[in-house]
């Protein structure tokens, strides 16, 4: 891996983005608890616990993480990047990170979207004069744009994904005479079989359950002649890397032959999908990505059966900027990446959702999933 696009020199650049924008912003510092703000800068995602894990960053100073004493070994070593402030049981974190904020100009301070409310309420009592505003307000549009080792991540989990969503299509996942769960159990063990290290979920949505976009996968038992949406996803941490990458891919399959109705709609749907993809391209605003695979859709007059946005930005986190939704009208820029999964669902009946991520790149939108976008017909 040469230097330039390890994950280590790459959180370095990402550190002097961060600054400049800060300055851009006038916020004075970032203060980042949970969520991925924290792994995309330092390589180490806080578990969830109710104990403060906080980087202190301010705007023109050192960078101090603030990390319970017993979370302390699982922090990568962060070389000169930032320093360490492990604490105690004993200890008040809080206290620590007012400390450690003294000396910096506390005008407005950026705090983690997905910090505890206990953590922003303690903060905002300690530092009254301290205006908060949310981190994303700086991070969110440079976690966006994805550096050559983000893509080279994203591409490796896509391309796992691939695998399980070829075996899926192959038929090497029964399903007739199964249940969704067992399904979506297999899906799951067959995601970390090609290397994912955590699952983040796997519908298995059949027949009518197939209309419902999120459909927990449960006890319908698949039969001859069902559609099965199959949407999942989960994590994988490339070798020398520490933080993991999201995949999410949706294929439907069939159990047996479709009415004509149903063929049919797949095939506005695949028309609908591939229009969003080919829309991908620089320059060209989220919401028109949305706009182009809808129009598909409503050409066909089942604009109403497409009931959610055309897809969602992707990286560290499943759902991130930048959203493909009307009302976005943000130019895509070289390395956005995000899914374009259109669907089209009848409630009672059936569904069908078409889901692949994709890059834009300098010359026009890179799928990274390929496998089969036709409708395979099982059994
Ligand atoms: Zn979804
Ligand atoms: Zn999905
Ligand atoms: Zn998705």
């Amino acid at each position: 891996m040469d230097e330039a696009t390890s994950p280590v020199a790459a959180r370095r650049l990402r550190l002097e983005l961060v600054r400049s924008r800060m300055r851009e912003l006038q916020v004075d510092a970032l203060l980042l608890s949970h969520g991925a703000d924290l792994p995309w800068l330092t390589g180490y995602r806080a578990m969830p616990l109710e104990r403060l894990t906080l980087l202190v960053l301010p705007v023109d100073d050192e960078p101090v993480l603030v990390v319970p004493a017993l979370e302390a070994p699982r922090v990568p070593d962060p070389g000169c990047a930032f320093r360490l402030r492990p604490w105690l049981d004993t200890e008040d974190p809080l206290d620590m990170a007012e400390e450690l904020l003294r000396h910096v100009r506390r005008g407005r301070l950026g705090i983690s979207d997905r910090a505890w409310a206990t953590t922003v309420l303690g903060l905002q009592e300690r530092l009254p004069e301290a205006a908060f505003v949310t981190a994303s307000t700086v991070t969110s549009p440079l976690r966006a744009v994805k550096d050559a080792h983000e893509i080279r991540a994203l591409r490796a989990a896509a391309q796992a994904a691939d695998r399980v969503a070829a075996a899926l299509q192959a038929g090497a996942i029964e399903l007739v005479g199964r249940t969704e769960k067992a399904v979506s159990d297999e899906i799951a063990e067959r995601l970390v079989a090609e290397g994912h290290h955590k699952v983040n979920f796997a519908i298995v949505g059949s027949g009518p359950n197939g209309a419902s976009p999120h459909h927990d996968a449960g006890d319908r038992v698949i039969g001859a002649g069902d559609l099965v949406v199959c949407d999942f996803g989960g994590e994988l941490v490339l070798p020398g890397d520490d933080s993991g990458y999201c995949s999410d891919i949706t294929r439907t399959v069939a159990t047996g032959p479709l009415s004509g109705e149903a063929a049919d709609a797949y095939a506005v749907l695949a028309a609908a999908q591939q229009a969003g993809v080919a829309a991908a391209r620089v320059g060209v605003a989220a919401e028109d990505v949305d706009r182009a695979a809808r129009k598909v859709i409503e050409d066909a007059g089942l604009g109403e059966r497409f009931i959610h946005r055309t897809g969602h930005g992707i990286g560290l986190e499943e759902h991130e900027d930048p959203y493909l939704v009307a009302g976005n009208t943000e130019p895509l820029v070289v390395g956005h990446a995000f899914s374009v999964e259109p669907g089209i669902y009848f409630p009672g009946r059936y569904g069908m959702r078409l889901e692949d991520i994709v890059v834009v790149g300098p010359d026009g939108p890179e799928p990274l999933n390929t496998v089969d976008h036709q409708l395979v017909v099982l059994g």
